[in-house]
């Protein structure tokens, strides 16, 4: 792969969990050989969470750890928070010039969101909400980024800056803005302990900050086989959510599990056990990596700071193309 720019963030709505770090084990990874930018996109949060910003300094604050802890390495990769750099918002507002209403509005999740919302009493029909797949792209455009690790669920929206790509290069007869392309990881997704979708909202996840006692407390309320009631049943691990995470995190021992569990030879507790104790291994280095951050405030607002340069460096030369394309 040719050297790429890099671009990637995430809303901070409260402490990552298990489900998340294959998505940041990804950002690490893409981190040799590239230029990268990983940033926490904390004005996106309020187009939909703008009456309660109570939480969001702890909230930035978490995922910063979260995103170090899990192998980010702030040395290669600027790790910034979005509304520090004020580019954003100027290309975000440019960008608005030229962006046709019909395309925002046709962003297949934006009319659902808002239904959806409104069903919980929201009303986030804003200008902010409607202009969330714009400032996504002004994200992406003001590094000219070529390549960004997002999930399925984002590929609307990456559809949507690429398209605004050619029609400002087209409008401006420049080539200022590569055609970003999406980089959807093949990674299979770890289910919550209740084998419903990992979220802290349904109370089924494992934070990525979790002691040994809270892992061990997930681990043993997991939904197992239905039909094992004494140990000597003969199981289904392919419907339990334990051998699950046994193939995820246990690959070595996961075959034999399989075998045991079939032939009614293992109890469900004695393998909760076995993988409350793999997980915390598997864990305790980054939550030693976390928790040193944690104690360490100071070294993270250095962190974030030299982030920040290292991207306003970046995005002010690019403003100063499109200023230059735009005659500004
Ligand atoms: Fe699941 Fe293990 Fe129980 Fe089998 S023995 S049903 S794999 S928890």
């Amino acid at each position: 792969m040719a050297k790429e720019v890099i671009l990637s963030g995430m809303r901070p709505t409260g402490k990552l969990h298990l489900g998340h770090l294959s998505v940041l084990e990804n950002w690490a990874r893409l981190q040799e050989g590239n230029e990268n930018y990983y940033m926490v996109a904390d004005w996106h949060t309020l187009t939909t969470g703008f009456n309660d910003t109570s939480a969001l300094q702890e909230n930035i604050r978490d995922m910063i750890l979260d995103y170090l802890a899990a192998g980010i390495d702030p040395e290669h990769s600027a790790v910034f928070i979005q509304s520090h750099i004020k580019e954003h918002a100027e290309l975000c507002l440019l960008l608005s010039m030229v962006t046709p209403l019909s395309w925002l509005e046709r962003v297949p999740t934006y009319k659902d969101q808002i239904i959806q919302f409104g069903k919980e009493g929201k009303d986030i029909s804003t200008h902010g909400f409607l202009g969330y797949p714009l400032l996504m792209a002004a994200d992406i455009m003001v590094y000219r980024g070529t390549a960004v690790p997002v999930g399925e669920d984002q590929s609307a929206h990456l559809e949507f800056t690429r398209e605004l790509c050619r029609r400002f290069n087209y409008l401006y007869e420049t080539a200022v803005f590569p055609e970003p392309k999406a980089l959807f990881a093949k990674i299979k997704l770890l289910p919550g302990t209740d084998n419903r979708k990992m979220s802290k909202s349904y109370g089924n996840d494992i934070p990525l900050d979790a002691d040994d006692k809270l892992i061990a407390e997930r681990v043993s309320t997991m939904v197992t086989d239905p039909a094992r009631i004494r140990k000597d049943d003969l199981g289904h691990p392919d419907v339990c959510t334990v051998y699950t995470y046994h193939t995820f995190y246990n690959k070595e021992e996961a075959p034999d599990i399989e075998c045991r569990c079939k032939e009614g030879k293992i109890g469900c507790v004695a393998c909760k056990k076995q993988l409350a104790k793999v997980l915390s291994r598997f864990m305790a280095p980054m939550r030693e990596r976390r928790n040193k951050l944690a104690e360490n405030p100071s070294l993270v607002r250095e962190i974030i700071d030299d982030g920040d340069d290292r991207a306003r460096k970046t995005a002010s030369k690019t403003i100063a193309m499109v200023r230059d394309a735009m005659n500004l």
